[in-house]
């Protein structure tokens, strides 16, 4: 007589079959939701950089030209300053202002104005891209951070760009209007806080305005006061 002891149900090769299948399945499950998990956490972040992006686009730059704002390029001068202090290498600064820009708007309108502005950014920009900083200072004046411009007057490369200013056309139904714009330059000496600098580029660029505008005008060294340069511009 043979005996045939059965094992116990769950000990049987469908039940283990069934529990491997269930398990790789459970398995399966877990990747699919770890994926979809990670995919959704990926787009959370997208979504938070893309903010972040949009927020630090509107505290830095000007929303009309696309450059650097005002403080923005205040706090990137204030870092070039600090480089030009530590590593003792010139700096450029340079302030550029649109000449009769009131008879723009007065004569095309302020919305051919603001294309103005908005062409005069994007040339600018394009042009300085691998040798400065350029922002929006106020109303239709640009300010130009130089780092590593050699002191030479004239400065060639400021030249350059003052006159290529004149030659523009803008994105507007007004296909004869040209403008040209007045130059201030100045550069860092020992000692210069951003408030010099920008002083004294503002007093070269009203010399130009003074001297006929569509022009470079150079802040000169006056003196040497007590070992302390001083500049008349
Ligand atoms: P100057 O050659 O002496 O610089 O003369 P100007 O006419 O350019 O200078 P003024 O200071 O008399 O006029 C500046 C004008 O710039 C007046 C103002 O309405 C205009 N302006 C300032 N910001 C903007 C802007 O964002 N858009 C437009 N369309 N015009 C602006
Ligand atoms: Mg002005
Ligand atoms: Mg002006």
């Amino acid at each position: 007589m043979t005996f045939e002891i059965s094992p116990p149900w769950w000990r049987t090769s469908t039940v283990r079959i069934a529990l491997a299948v269930a398990m790789a399945f459970a398995l399966a499950m877990l990747g699919l939701w770890r994926e979809r998990l990670m995919r959704s956490r990926q787009v959370d972040l997208r979504a938070k950089l893309r903010e972040h992006e949009a927020l630090l686009q509107r505290a830095t730059r000007d929303p009309l030209t696309g450059l650097w704002n005002r403080s923005a390029l205040l706090d990137l001068l204030h870092q070039e300053i600090g480089n030009a202090a530590s590593r003792v290498s010139p700096l450029a600064v340079v302030m550029i202002d649109v000449d009769h820009f009131k008879q723009v708007n007065d004569t095309y309108g302020h919305l051919a104005g603001d294309a103005v502005l908005r062409g005069l950014g994007t040339f600018l920009a394009r042009a300085v891209r691998s040798t400065g900083h350029i922002g929006r200072y106020g109303g239709e004046e640009l300010l130009l951070v130089m780092p590593g411009m050699p002191e030479i007057r004239p400065c060639s490369n400021v030249e350059t760009l003052q006159k290529a200013i004149s030659t523009l056309t803008f994105d507007i139904d007004a296909p004869n209007l040209r403008v040209t714009a007045s130059f201030g330059v100045c550069w860092w000496q020992p000692g210069d806080g951003a408030d010099q600098l920008i002083g004294r580029a503002d007093a070269a660029l009203y010399a130009a305005k003074q001297a006929g505008r569509n022009r470079v005008e150079y802040a000169r060294c006056a003196e040497i006061d007590a070992g302390r340069i001083r500049f008349e511009k």
